[in-house]
């Protein structure tokens, strides 16, 4: 879902980054509003006019939704959570927090921000309509206005499906975590009526494609499809906060790893290290001092009748922040490393030693069995 961001611009010490999804869905939106939306409703306009009235829509709505998010980092702000920036993407904004709020009543503040913040545009909107209207301000421009007021009044709705991880799934969330004390349970009652709510919407939208209204059907299917696999992620994200977070990397790490030396061939590495004890990765060992390690994915890369002339040295990739950590690196940036650079192995070394390895599989196990000792 995310995909390449673009940094647009910087307010009130955010920065307001756009997922390339968003330009699609702007030319979707500014086409179905120019040739479906506005001649419907607004008739005996020029095809030009329409599309001048769809680009302005497109552009409101664009407002409309930073407006949004901005009150939502404002609030988060207020109570002194770290904020990333703000991402418009597929279905709206997203207000990227660094870290899960501190308290319910902070929570439930910053998750009621935005829609409400919705719902005051939409107010001020019909004024300005009205306003207009009686002043005589041209037709396509009153269209427009009385378009964006609706358009908040939905974003202020749909946002407050109490659906996790949706700004009503949050309000519902910080309640039921006032009221329980406890922020695992909260998250996983919101985040399971979100997969709820996010499978009859699925539903719905099959149905309605299956009755004949194939745009609606498919605006349903997508928009459920993204509330369930958000809802489950971000359940899982927390736990894995909770587990993995403030654990050493030392903790999880195997030590004497099997290690190779920079001067064997790849033919032998092969034959005596990779079909011998079946590890992906070797760290490679010069004297006493870590010098890099190197994969099974280095050595598919050459050809196999080159494996007798290069030896290790040649191919492996050298110690670097993206397969080296030190002992007392947290477990979620290890994880989070992991994620970044595609490695699913990484050196523990201290001073150029090499202490250890750290498998996301090792990581993983001990995730899982914690969760079953300590389940409630
Ligand atoms: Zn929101």
């Amino acid at each position: 879902m995310f995909g390449k961001r673009i940094p647009l611009f910087k307010l009130f010490g955010f920065t307001v980054r756009i997922d390339l999804s968003w330009l699609i869905i702007a030319v979707l939106i500014t086409w179905s509003l120019a040739k479906s939306l506005f001649p419907r409703y607004f008739t005996g306009f020029s095809n030009r006019i329409y599309w001048w009235m769809g680009i302005a829509g497109a552009v409101g709505l664009f407002v409309s939704i930073i407006f949004h998010e901005f009150c939502h980092s404002l609030v988060a702000r207020k109570f002194g959570m770290q904020m990333k920036g703000i991402t418009l993407f597929i279905f709206g904004g997203v207000a990227e927090m660094e870290s899960d709020p501190e308290s319910p009543k902070a929570e439930f503040l910053m998750a009621v921000a935005g829609p409400v913040s919705s719902i005051f545009l939409g107010i001020v909107l019909y004024f300005i309509h009205m306003a207009g209207q009686n002043i005589g301000w041209s037709k396509p421009l009153n269209g427009v206005l009385q378009y964006l007021m609706i358009i908040n009044f939905i974003l202020a709705g749909f946002n407050l499906l109490p659906a996790f991880p949706l700004d009503g799934g949050r309000v519902l969330r910080s309640i039921l975590w006032g009221v329980k004390g406890n922020l695992r349970w909260a998250t996983r009652v919101a985040s399971d009526l979100g997969s709820a709510i996010g499978i009859f919407l699925i539903v719905f939208g099959i149905l309605n494609f299956i009755a004949g209204a194939f745009i609606g059907g498919i605006w349903y299917l997508l928009i459920g499809l993204f509330i369930r696999s958000a809802s489950q992620m971000s359940y899982k994200q927390l736990l894995i906060r909770n587990v993995l977070g403030g654990e050493e990397i030392q903790r999880f790490m195997k030590t004497d790893p099997i290690t190779v030396s920079p001067s064997m061939s790849i033919e032998q590495i092969v034959n005596d290290y990779f079909y011998k004890y079946h590890y992906k990765m070797f760290p490679v060992i010069n004297g006493d001092s870590i010098i890099g390690c190197i994969t099974s994915k280095e050595v598919r890369e050459l050809p196999k009748e080159q494996w007798e002339q290069y030896s290790v040295r040649d191919v492996m990739s050298r110690c670097s922040d993206e397969n080296v950590i030190s002992p007392k690196t947290d477990a979620l940036q290890a994880l989070s490393i992991m994620n970044r650079t595609g490695n699913s192995r990484l050196m523990i070394v201290d001073n150029n030693q090499l202490l250890g390895i750290i498998t996301l599989k090792d990581m993983l196990k001990f995730f899982a069995i914690k969760m079953d000792l300590e389940a409630d």
